[in-house]
């Protein structure tokens, strides 16, 4: 067995849609990123790739590739799945934890969850998702934006 620790935060924009664990989120607005902006993925893909100490998202999917801009993560995920997967590593579990003040994301946690567990290939109880405010501290009590942190066991 491997954990792995992830952590990502993007800052809100306007003009973008909000996806967060691949859902639309309905939001007046959306996070500034080179790809689809979607932390709770970004996070997520850096605790599995810690875990198999394979480095990080940036070294494998850099923000100076076209190939890479408004990219669905998802696709991203996928990815990281296979680079694992040729090392032979299976994911065992996820757990994520989304810091926000805005907006409510209970509604979207099953959808979010069910989108990672697809593209991971495990169960849906192989994947917890759960959501906090920051109390309305620092930058993100701020609304200012959204981090994520995401912890994985590989084996
Ligand atoms: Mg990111």
């Amino acid at each position: 067995m491997r954990i792995g620790h992830g952590y990502d935060t993007h800052r809100f924009v306007g003009g973008r849609p909000l996806v967060l664990g691949g859902v639309n989120v309905p939001h007046d607005k959306g996070l500034l990123a080179h790809s689809d902006g979607d932390v709770v993925i970004h996070a997520l893909c850096d605790a599995l790739l810690g875990a198999a100490a394979l480095g990080d998202i940036g070294m494998h999917f850099p923000d100076s590739n076209k190939d890479f801009k408004n990219m669905d993560s998802r696709v991203l995920l996928r990815r990281v799945r296979s680079l694992l997967e040729q090392k032979s590593y299976t994911v065992v579990n996820a757990d994520i934890s989304i810091i926000a003040e805005e907006p409510e994301m209970a509604p979207h946690i099953v959808a979010m969850r069910d989108n990672l567990a697809a593209d991971l290939s495990i169960a849906a109880d192989a994947v917890n998702i759960k959501a906090t405010t920051n109390e309305k501290m620092g930058s993100i009590g701020n609304r200012e934006g959204i981090a994520v942190h995401a912890v994985a066991l590989i084996g």
